[in-house]
């Protein structure tokens, strides 16, 4: 079985709807299928909820009206018959009804208002199967609420999720299409709780995990992951296969592909992930998995905005404790270090937030001397498979790089990531000829051998 998730701007259209359908029809492989609320609604009932905290009547009102209004005409596209569009009217004014009462509630907590923001999925859910179930689709709507759980630390719990989905679906084994939530779960005191904003990702991911999917798509409006930023350099394209932890390290580079914890539950079960394009459904996507048979330089990304700081000590030479007091510094101002390089009497980092820097600086003097900061720095990362029996990698990445300074460089801590800080005003133009030498170089001069 798959686990097939679409986020909010893929429902968030009765056409969106329809090519959904057409989607998850065209094969006849048995799937759970995810659903975010349509698009811009957890925005809304995020809003009303701030408006009652405030005890704002009418601005809930308001608020409330807008959003009924949006579904009462959504759901007149969505159906086409008489009968369905009687069925999506009633789902919509009782879900409604629900919200008006909870927006009543006073005080308006937390309580509430979780259970205010799961009606966006409880909603896109059940308007969704009832369009199946008009079209004849063989389907079920599943409640994430009866078998999604978090403990007291709003982690999921893998293995009771598993054995209470284990238990519903082994009641459901006619069904072809099996619909759920994304977000929403129940907390231990047994409410309605969510796994925060963004959270149908982690949804899919936790249920491919649970039943061992074969497979979880997410589908969203990109055609995967691209090799390198495609707003800077000409020629990219879409990575074929990543392993679960080259996409952990692009995922700092604010790539579009999904936050690392998210795909744990699927990367400790080892089911892949695939990326794939609403719009593009034929292209393969991004597959990620725990290997690869693809090329062993996946991507290049960049991230820019980072200050280094240079730390020297001749205490530092053959003593021990020194980097601890050097990141407890970082530690005390909760400042995330990101790249770090070491000689003997000195240590390098880079910070990407430089609020507490001038703290930061005061008490680093403290225990070393200090080099004037450098800013407007941007590391460059090149992911891949970097075994340490592989030759030749940094050598291709440091002749493109010839001619472009460089500040730091860090490669060895994992075998997946090679990072080079430079100037960000260089960065278009180390992108640049990266990509060409790492993605076509090689492939140009085998062409030009065998035309010979
Ligand atoms: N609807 C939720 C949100 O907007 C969850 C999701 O879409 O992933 O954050
Ligand atoms: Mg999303």
């Amino acid at each position: 079985m798959q686990v097939w998730k679409f986020g909010g701007t893929s429902v968030g259209k009765p056409e969106r709807m329809h090519s959904i359908r057409t989607l998850i029809t065209a094969d006849s492989g048995r799937k759970i299928v995810v659903l975010s609320a349509l698009s811009g609604t957890t925005n809304a009932l995020i809003s009303m909820g701030e408006s009652a905290k405030a005890n704002n009547d009418a601005e809930v009102q308001e608020k409330i009206d807008a959003l009924k209004a949006h579904y009462d005409a959504f759901i007149k596209e969505l159906y086409s018959t008489e009968e369905s569009l009687k069925k999506g009217q009633a789902i919509v004014d009782n879900e409604f009804n629900f919200i008006r009462s909870v927006l009543k509630s006073r005080p308006f907590t937390l309580k509430q208002d979780k259970e205010l923001v799961a009606q966006g999925e409880i909603m896109s859910t059940q308007l969704f199967q009832g369009y199946l179930e008009e079209q004849g689709e063989s389907s079920v709507l599943l409640p994430a609420l009866d078998f999604m759980r978090i403990d007291t630390d709003g982690e999921p719990e893998l293995e009771t999720i598993e054995a209470l989905l284990g238990d519903m679906l082994d009641h459901q084994t006619d069904k072809q299409l099996i619909i759920t939530q994304g977000f929403i779960c129940r907390n231990p005191r047994g409410e309605v709780d969510n796994l925060k904003r963004g959270g149908s990702d982690y949804t899919a991911s936790l249920i491919g995990g649970a039943i061992r999917a074969e497979e979880i798509q997410i589908w969203t409006d990109i055609d995967g992951m691209h090799n390198n930023d495609p707003r800077i350099v000409k020629r990219t394209f879409p990575i074929r296969e990543l392993t679960f932890e080259e996409a952990a390290e692009l995922a700092y580079f604010g790539a579009k592909i999904l936050h690392p914890s998210t795909i744990t539950p699927a990367k400790m079960r080892g089911v892949p992930v695939r990326l794939k394009n609403t719009m593009e459904p034929q292209a393969f996507g991004t597959l990620i998995a725990t290997t690869t048979t693809d090329r062993e330089i996946k991507a290049i990304a960049a991230k820019d905005g980072l200050t280094a700081i240079y730390i020297h000590s001749t205490r530092m030479l053959n003593a021990y404790g020194f980097l601890r007091r050097v990141f407890e510094i970082f530690e005390k101002y909760k400042t995330p270090v990101d790249m770090i390089t070491t000689s003997e009497v000195s240590v390098s980092v880079t910070i990407d937030n430089d609020t507490n820097l001038a703290e930061i600086t005061a008490e680093l003097s403290e225990i070393a001397d200090l080099e004037e900061h450098d800013r407007d720095l941007s590391i460059i990362c090149i992911v891949g498979d970097f075994k340490a029996d592989k030759e030749g990698i940094a050598l291709k990445v440091f002749e493109a790089m010839k001619h472009i300074p460089i500040r730091m460089i860090s490669y060895g801590a994992s075998e997946h990531n090679l990072s080079i800080l430079v100037w960000s005003k260089d960065k278009a133009e180390a992108l640049n000829v990266l990509n060409e030498r790492l993605f076509y170089y090689e492939d140009a001069m085998k062409n030009i051998f065998t035309a010979q």
